[in-house]
């Protein structure tokens, strides 16, 4: 299996190569195609597995159709942690080098200052943790009605956090008739309510 064989574009492909990625990892030969479909996708994977590029890079080549309505961000990426959404956005800067893509950061611990500067003249790619990304919205400065693509990444953690009831309110402000892909290192109980709730149909992919 290679790269090029799971449907991404060149400038994806370009932004790989240059990572010096030879062959995809089970969860992205697994992922990717599903996620260019169009179909939810309930991936079940710790990290380390690849589980970034798995959703990112589908990301950005379904980003390079259509285009946003002006200033909306057009996709959300919820993490637990501050750490852990500091380093998405740097993979998604990484893989999305070849692209004019504006991104926005919005966690915790640091002033709202650039987050809101940045809001203001628009983002397309928004990465966040739960309670940063409500602060935002109740202070008016984010609609998220333009979001196509939303990513729960490790909900185990969020669940382990308490994060379970922010999720649903975000998941609430979003259009359902938007695509969701769905990570968990595993399954307890309340993991398997949520997916149920904010999934539809999804391809289940375990490695
Ligand atoms: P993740 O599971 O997304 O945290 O990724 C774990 C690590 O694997 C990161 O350092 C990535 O840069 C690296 N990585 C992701 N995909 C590949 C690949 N296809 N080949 C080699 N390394 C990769």
């Amino acid at each position: 299996m290679t790269f090029s064989q799971l449907g991404l574009s060149p400038k994806v492909l370009a932004a790989v190569e240059t990572s010096g990625y030879t062959e995809p990892t089970p969860i992205q030969a697994a992922a990717i195609p599903h996620v260019l479909q169009g179909k939810d996708v309930l991936g079940i994977a710790q990290t380390g597995t690849g589980k970034t590029a798995s959703f990112t890079l589908p990301m950005l080549t379904l980003l390079e159709q259509g285009r946003a309505r002006a200033r909306m961000p057009r996709t959300l990426i919820l993490e637990p942690t501050r750490e852990l959404a500091a380093q998405v956005e740097e993979s998604f800067g990484k893989y999305g080098q070849n692209h004019k893509l504006s991104m926005a950061l919005l966690i915790g611990g640091v002033s709202f200052g650039d987050q809101d500067a940045k809001l203001t003249r628009g983002v397309d790619v928004l990465i966040a943790t739960p309670g940063r990304l409500l602060d935002h919205f109740e202070r008016g400065r984010l609609l998220l009605t333009g979001i196509e693509i939303l990513v729960i990444d490790e909900a185990d953690r969020m669940l382990d956090m308490g994060f379970i009831p922010d999720i649903e309110r975000i998941c609430k402000l979003i259009p359902p008739s938007r695509q969701t892909l769905f990570f968990s290192a595993t399954m307890p109980p309340e993991i398997q309510r949520l997916t149920k709730q904010f999934l539809r149909d999804p391809v289940r992919i375990e490695v």
